[in-house]
């Protein structure tokens, strides 16, 4: 019987989301070895162990079928910084034994959404979203581990907020997080400012890590570095790292 065009054309069709998946999968670990490479070199100049490195993975504006391919590929964390988008990819892959961390600004109103599937919230900068959290974490019998969101911007009047508290409050806030109930001072986080060298930013982020540490010895965590800047970082002290770009690639325009 001769094949029909419909028929002959059906294996081909199967075919190709099979080949772009073993293409982007090799793309993401191609990545993903450059990225170990420039944390290896990092860690050695400033004498640490990788070991004490966690890189998570910032996976805005890319599918959960990325997530997948990073988890195959030995990722542990993964973050997302907006609500809307992180939901359905976390149920999407909630299979997966992998760690979500939020980083994004968040209102409160998102807290216990929020909650439901982040196992870090990296982005605590208020003392409102702090009683949400909490409130949150009880209301689902989850325990939250958080981050102080410390802004390492120069306070500009009328200047583009993009999160964290003054670094003069940070430590006031992680009383405020170790307090309450259902969540977990883990640390602090911060995003290098936008026009300046990252690296005496992140010794006054490391200098507020110190100071909240002494007062609450479990709360080791310091996340800091993005793909341009995670070697100043490392150098610093950080813990962990929220890489994207140098992942992923660029980011699309459209959300998925
Ligand atoms: C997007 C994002 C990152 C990752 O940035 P890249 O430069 O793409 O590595 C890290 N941290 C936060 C808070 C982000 O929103």
């Amino acid at each position: 019987m001769p094949e029909t065009p419909h028929e002959s054309a059906e294996p081909a069709g199967f075919a190709a989301p099979a080949e772009a998946a073993a293409e982007r999968r090799a793309e993401l670990a191609a990545n993903l070895a450059d990225v170990r490479k420039r944390i290896a070199a990092a860690s050695a100049a400033a004498g640490r162990g990788t070991g004490e490195i966690t890189l998570v993975a910032v996976t805005k504006t890319f599918p959960a079928s990325d997530v997948r391919l990073l988890a195959g590929l030995g990722l542990t964390d993964v973050a997302e910084n907006r609500d809307q988008e992180a939901a359905p990819k976390a149920a999407a892959t909630a299979d997966l034994p992998l760690t979500w961390h939020f980083v994004g600004q968040l209102q409160s109103n998102k807290a216990r959404s929020v909650a439901g599937y982040a196992d870090v919230v990296q982005s605590v900068d208020r003392p409102r979203l702090v009683t949400a959290l909490s409130a949150a974490a009880v209301g689902l019998g989850r325990e939250l581990r958080c981050l102080v969101q410390v802004s390492l911007d120069e306070p500009v009047p009328g200047g583009r907020a993009r999160g964290g508290v003054a670094p003069d409050r940070a430590a006031e806030l992680a009383g405020a997080v170790a307090a309450a109930e259902g969540l977990v001072l883990d640390g602090v986080m911060a995003v290098a400012p936008l026009d300046a060298d990252p690296g005496p930013a992140f010794e006054r982020l490391a200098g507020v890590a110190a100071e909240i540490r002494s007062a609450h010895p479990g709360a080791a965590v310091i996340s800091a570095g993005m793909s341009g800047d995670l070697e100043p970082a490392i150098a610093c002290g950080a813990t962990h790292l929220r890489i994207g770009t140098a992942l992923l690639g660029g980011r699309r325009a459209i959300v998925r």
